[in-house]
Order: structure tokens, then sequence, then C-alpha cells
């Protein structure tokens, strides 16, 4: 559970280097903060398998690095170079408006080391003064503020979402639970998630407090009890567990899984029949339980059919339930395929057949291999004689496969005009052809909307690739008329991606119900850099059903065959 204090330091490296001028280093770590940040395996497992050379842009330099943090809890390297600038560097370059070169200008002008000095500094007008800065980048620091406070303690769902399973996995093995299951804003599958919920019943409620409180990854006991206790993790989240009766189970389950909206609906509707719903049950004027045991029959008794958990968030779901026209959520088992996944002939860590084996050892029928083409200079992507080879290569494994198909792919450029950089003849040729914008994020709205429905126009792109380009508490989407863009796509055929990297989550939910309402196919892929990565296949099912997704939205549930018949060209 130390992923994130890794990256913390890693990042800061990051900085420290870039600030003294050191180039490429810089780009390394960054990259290699990144892919611990992202892996969804805790990162002191990956130390003692001697594993941690197979994540994405770690190599054996930075491995020793990250071994010594995981050991010792710190990096002398990183205490060296924080010397010169000893500030809380990541979490002020948080904020928009302050990178590394602007905290050490702060704190060399007006000793800013923290996130409340720097708070102080803006608000007593200090850093309008400083020459360089200014009264707009203090208006700037100062919205910053309030955005970094606020996504400050939020954790990525795919980080959150396995660690649950881990610390119900461990409290199961102990015998003293009958049940235990998270709820919250994880159980909707909230892109972040602020704290954990977890619920569970047990005959020995003591024991079962106790036993929570000294799991190993617990740093500090918060409250304890037969109800309820509380506990913060060493990486700083949050963790409750409260033990109910079984026939409140459902009740408790309904209620602490939310949304706080979606909640009040629903009271308002037990109020309206004279009734009372709370985390204890549904009670009648007499105070007569009529629900409680399970939440089906608590949205039962109110008239209404069952709600997946996705879709609690009171964006329609209630009236829909009672019409009896909710929407069969698309769901992980029907997902056949990843179509967006990268092997070591780009920047991945894995070969070919390590992936499609991987792919295949996890129950799916196919993957598109999307290696970067020609990316830039400091990344390696394939040149054209490369994917030239990669095709045959793919076709010559497919022959050896079993019950298995490689679908070829490239993962495109588009340009600042909207054009492709790689050759037609070789768009052409691939199976599948991912068009993503990697440069120019900061176009005016107009010409990157431009930009877009020209690539999305395009008779050889099957897929805009993480459309938005949004990196969840980092960058926001680009300025786009995404309204255009998905209509644009819609008419052309093109597909749109729901890229399942837990940091991008792109398209997000709103937007994926947004562009299938306007009739766009929606495919997903987890950007997969290594083997790891294909498990956040999940996150991107759970990304779709929030945006109300049908398994007739998402072309990875088609046979292989039956999606290369849906691109534009397959008609
Ligand atoms: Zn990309
Ligand atoms: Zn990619």
């Amino acid at each position: 559970m130390k992923n994130r204090q890794v990256a913390k330091i890693l990042y800061e490296v990051a900085d420290l280097l870039e600030l003294q001028g050191v180039n490429f280093k810089p780009r390394a770590y960054r990259r290699a903060a990144q892919a611990v940040e992202s892996c969804p395996t805790p990162i002191e497992e990956l130390v003692a398998e001697g594993k941690l050379s197979e994540l994405p842009g770690v190599g054996k330099s930075i491995a020793e690095k990250i071994t010594e943090i995981v050991r010792t809890g710190k990096l002398a390297y990183h205490e060296e170079l924080k010397k010169e600038l000893p500030v809380d560097l990541y979490a002020l370059t948080q904020v928009e408006g302050v990178g590394p070169k602007t905290a050490k200008l702060l704190y060399e002008q007006l000793g800013v080391r923290t996130l409340e000095d720097l708070e102080r500094a803006a608000k007593e007008g200090r850093i309008r003064n400083i020459k360089g800065l200014g009264a707009k980048t203090e208006e700037k620091i100062l919205r910053g503020l309030a955005e970094a406070r606020r996504t400050e303690k939020r954790e990525l769902l795919g980080y959150a979402l396995p660690l649950a399973r881990q610390l119900c996995r461990k409290l199961e093995k102990t015998g003293l639970f009958r049940r235990i299951q998270p709820a919250g804003s994880l159980r909707r599958g909230r892109e972040t998630v602020g704290d954990l919920d977890l619920l569970a019943i047990s005959d020995q409620p003591e024991a079962a407090a106790s036993a929570f409180v000294s799991l190993p990854e617990v740093e500090e006991v918060l409250a304890q009890g037969p109800k309820k206790s509380s506990v913060r993790l060493s990486g700083g989240l949050q963790v409750d567990l409260r033990i109910v009766p079984e026939e409140s189970f459902g009740a408790a389950l309904q209620y602490f899984t939310g949304s706080k909206a979606h909640n009040i609906r629903l009271r308002e509707r037990a109020v309206s029949r004279g009734w009372k719903l709370n985390e204890y049950g549904l009670f009648d004027r007499e105070g007569k339980r009529l629900a409680g045991e399970t939440e089906q029959d608590i949205y039962r008794a109110l008239g209404l059919d069952f709600i997946p958990p996705e879709l609690r968030e009171d964006q329609g779901e209630i009236q829909a339930a009672e019409r009896g026209e909710l929407p069969k959520l698309v769901s992980l088992k029907e997902v056949k395929s990843d179509l967006h996944v990268h092997t070591n002939w780009s920047d991945g860590k894995a070969t070919l057949e390590e992936m499609a084996q991987a792919a295949q050892t996890k129950g799916l029928a196919y993957i598109a291999v999307t290696d970067h083409f020609r990316f830039s200079q400091a990344i390696h992507g394939l040149s054209e004689e490369d994917l030239e080879r990669q095709i045959d290569e793919i076709a010559r494994l497919n022959e050896k496969l079993s019950g298995f198909r490689i679908l070829s792919g490239v993962e495109a450029n588009i340009q600042r005009d909207g054009s492709i950089d790689v050759p037609e003849r070789l768009l052409r040729k691939v199976d599948l052809v991912i068009a993503s914008v990697h440069s120019h994020f900061h176009l005016s709205r107009k010409e990157m909307t431009g930009r877009l429905v020209r690539a999305v126009e395009h008779e050889l792109v099957d897929v805009l690739g993480h459309p938005t380009g949004r990196l969840i508490g980092e960058r926001p989407a680009y300025e786009a008329d995404w309204e255009e863009v998905f209509f644009r796509a819609a008419k052309a055929g093109t597909f749109l991606e729901v890229n399942a990297n837990p940091q991008r989550l792109d398209l997000s939910a709103p937007m994926v119900r947004a562009a299938i309402e306007v009739g766009v196919r929606i495919v997903i892929g987890t950007d997969a850099h290594a083997l790891d990565h294909l498990d956040f296949l999940e996150l991107g099912v759970v990304t779709c059903r929030r945006g109300w997704a049908e398994k007739k939205h998402v072309l990875n549930c088609l046979p292989w065959e039956e999606l290369l018949a849906m691109r534009k060209r397959g008609k």
C-alpha cells in the first residue's frame, strides 16, 4: 500500500533534477513514478518477488531506488537533492500554476515550504510582488489551491479497488466475519475514492474489530469498537469498518453505498408512503420492519427495480426503475477483448506472445495490439518497417494460437492539423487503427474541435483513443465541443474509446452516456504497457456501466470477426 508514497518520492526526484537542469533523467523518473502509481499490485510484493523491472519505465537503477524506499521508507538520493530545496514539492506542484521553478522562487523569496505557507502568501498578496510571477499567477494559485485541496486526499479507483479487496480477503481469512463487503463510492465505481467503507456481519464483533485494527496495512487506529472502527492506512487512506446485524445488512449497504442525492430521493419515496427508511431498515407507520436484510427487498418494497450501485447518482435512475426501464448494464464477463495493448515493440514491457497469453489466461478471446507509431524521440515507437514486421509476426502467432486471436493495430498520432501520421498503405494493412492526441494539448476550442473532427472523419481511423486527454487530478480534458465531436463520430462510424487506465478513465462516465445517446459505439482498451495492466479492463467496464452502457453499445462484447465488420471500412 505504499505505491503512492513511493511515487511521490520519485516525482519529487524528477522535479528536483529538472531544477538542476538535468536532461532526460527527470522524464525517466516521472515515467517510473506513473508506473508505480498505477500499478495494481502493492509495490512491496513486486520488491519481494524481484519483479520491479516488469513495470514500464523501471530499469535497474530506478528499481534499486524503489527497493530502498520500500525497505527504509526513504531514499538517500532524494534527501540529498532535497537539501537544495527543503519544501513539500510534491504537494506544492499539485497546485495549478506552481511548477518546480515557481516553487523554488517562492521558497527563496518568501520561505514557502508547505501548502499552508503558499495559501498564506497568496492571501496576503505577497506573491504578486515577486519578479516574474505577478498578480495573475497569484490569482491562479489561489484557484489552484482550492482544487488541490479537493483532490489531495482522494485515491484513484484503480488503486483503491484492489486494496479494498485485499483487506476484505485478509479479514475473511480470520474466520471472524460471516460477511464483509465494501460500500461507499468505491462500490458505485466512482473514479476517485475519499475513504473506504467496509460493512460486515460478525458473531464476534469485538474480536472482529480487533482483527481489523491489527491489519499490517494499518498505521493509525482512530476508533475501535464492536459497531464501528476507523483506521488510517500507511498510504493515508481512511478505512471505516461497520459491523451490523444481519437483518439490517441490506439497509446499511444501501445507506452507506449512497450517493447522498440518490438516498435522499429514496427516503422521500418512503416518506410519501408514510414509511421510514434508514440504515437499519424500511419501516411502516407502526414501526414494523418491511425490509432490510437485502437491498433487493428495499427497492422492491418501494416499487422499484433493483438499481445497480453504479447508477445511484440521482441521474434519472429512480424514474427509470419505477417504469421498469433501467438499462441492462454491460458486465465484465460479456467483454471478450482488450482493444488497446502495447508490447515491447514500442514502450511496453512484455512480448506479443506474453501479452496474448496473459489475456487468454484472463478469459479473453482476443486483443488488439496497438503499439505507438514513432511517438516522439524520447519514447520508442514503431517505424514503418517495424510495423510491417509486426503485422507478419502477429499473423505467424495467430497460426499457432488456438481459441485466441491477436488483431494487428497501431496507435497513430493525431497531428496538430488533425491529420494522421501513419501512411495510408499501413493503415489499410492493420486490423484496428486507434488515433490519439499525444501533443499540442492546448489549442483553442475551435481548433481542437476541428482537429478531432478531422481525425474521426478519416476513413481509416477506427477508434479515437483516450478522447478528452484528461488525467484525473492532473490535467483536465482538452477544450473542445464534445457534442460536435460525438455527433460527427457517430455519423462517420468511428468508435470512441473508454481508456481504462486508472488515471485516464477517458471517456468519463457522463461522457459515455452522452456519446451513446447520439449513437456512438464504445470500445474499451486498457492501454496496457505491462501484463498487470490487463486487470484495468474492469475499470473500463465500470466506467461504461456508470455511463448507462449496455452490451450492444460496447463492441468488445462482439466476436472479433463481427467487430471488424463494424468498422466503417468493413462495410
Ligand atoms: Zn495514447
Ligand atoms: Zn496507448
